[in-house]
């Protein structure tokens, strides 16, 4: 009997399920050669959830999340619900999935790729080799910590957070960061901001208690002011970046600037039971059903996906492997097409087409064009 691979789909909205789509596609093929099969079960989410059922994230959406191993998410928000309050807007249910399905780790590679290379605002020296894993906190830290408010005051309003981290949160994000050097260059650095804030000071001894553990990784301590600079200056001296949640939030979008394009990067959001698939860009109305969109951050996340959820490392790296040959081969989508001769503008169906081809040699050459 054929062994199956289940995963849920939530395309969510604008180019989500454009570039979604593709990610399946090739996630099928990939199941297809490695002898699996695929059953995938698809559910409004974020935008598209709120006009169907009132709510960005409805409990039978939640509970079939947790009844898969993986689930692959577009993206979520449009201008059109932009004046819904907070706890209806689309957002809102990208929070609700990480705190339901306990996602504590959020790992987001920066690796830049060869022909690429010049898609980069930073100097080609710079980025040529860029390997990095940021690993960000993702369930702790000012965005979850209480109190949150704002109150009126005598002079006008006043507004507070509250940035908490316990024992336990900084401890587990940090023995996922050392499990994950030891496959890769062995070095953790652990950015906080230990000279200012007792968040921070915890987070550092409790990240060295963990290092303990580990003899064979490098750890070093970087404060995020310093972390923020050094990734610009020289970004190849990072392996696994080891983060809060929101110094990861900001540190990992300007990483995410080195290798050029937003449309490139995929992500991971990890807890002890689920996982969650998604591509780091937006909903991005502006492009949003003119199947413009780039589909290959998407794609990379289902490579993460096969590698992470699904057992298939294997898949996983041929799916890599694909994304770097079709990019060889010159395919471009807008985001990333500098109009050279040595290359050619395809859409988001075409792209995932050519990825489709170093997966399917048996496919005749043009008939993806
Ligand atoms: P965005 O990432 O959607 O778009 C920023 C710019 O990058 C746009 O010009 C867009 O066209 C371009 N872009 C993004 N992805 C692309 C791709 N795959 N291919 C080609 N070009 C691409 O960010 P934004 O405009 O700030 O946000 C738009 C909406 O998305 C908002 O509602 C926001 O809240 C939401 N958002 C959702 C997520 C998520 O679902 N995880 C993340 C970020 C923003």
């Amino acid at each position: 009997m054929t062994a199956t691979k289940e995963i849920v789909v939530l395309p969510g909205d604008g180019i989500g399920p454009e570039v979604t789509k593709e990610g399946i596609k090739i996630l099928e093929a990939v199941c297809k050669r490695h002898g699996y099969k695929l059953k995938t079960r698809s559910f409004d989410v974020g935008g598209a959830s709120i006009d169907r059922y009132g709510r960005p994230l409805t409990d039978e959406t939640l509970e079939a999340c947790k009844e898969v191993p993986a689930v692959l998410l577009g993206a979520v928000g449009g201008p059109q619900w932009d004046n819904e309050p907070k706890d209806k807007r689309p957002e809102a249910a990208l929070l609700g999935l990480r705190k339901e399905l306990d996602l504590f780790a959020n790992l987001r590679p920066i690796k830049v790729y060869k022909p690429l290379i010049d898609a980069s605002t930073l100097k080609k020296e710079i980025v040529e080799g860029v390997d990095i894993m940021i690993l960000r906190e993702l369930t702790g830290g000012i965005y979850f910590g209480r109190p949150r408010l704002i109150e009126k005051t005598e002079n006008g309003e006043r507004g507070v957070d509250t940035m908490e981290y316990t024992t336990d949160k900084i401890s587990r994000i940090a023995h996922k960061a050392f499990e994950m050097a030891t496959n890769r260059a062995k070095k953790v650095a652990s950015v906080d901001k230990a000279n200012v804030l007792d968040s921070s000071r915890l987070w550092r001894k409790v990240v060295i208690e963990a290092a303990k553990q580990w003899p064979e990784i490098e750890l070093e301590h970087v404060l995020v002011d310093n972390c923020a600079m050094q990734l610009v200056r020289y970004p190849k001296q990072f392996d696994v970046i080891l983060t809060g949640n929101m110094f990861g939030d900001i540190l990992s979008d300007e990483a995410a600037m080195i290798t050029g394009s937003i449309g490139m990067l995929p992500s991971a959001s990890i807890g002890e039971k689920f996982a969650m698939y998604e591509p780091v860009h937006g909903s991005a109305p502006d492009i949003a059903g003119e199947n413009k969109a780039n589909p290959l951050a998407t794609i990379a996340s289902i490579a993460m996906l096969c590698r992470h959820s699904l057992d298939m490392e294997e898949a996983a790296q041929e799916i890599e492997d694909a994304i770097l040959a079709t990019l060889e081969d010159g395919f471009r989508t807008g985001d990333i097409y500098t109009k050279s001769p040595k290359e050619y503008l395809v859409n988001t169906s075409e792209m995932g087409s050519a990825i489709m081809k170093h997966l399917n040699p048996d496919l005749q050459p043009g008939t993806f064009l």
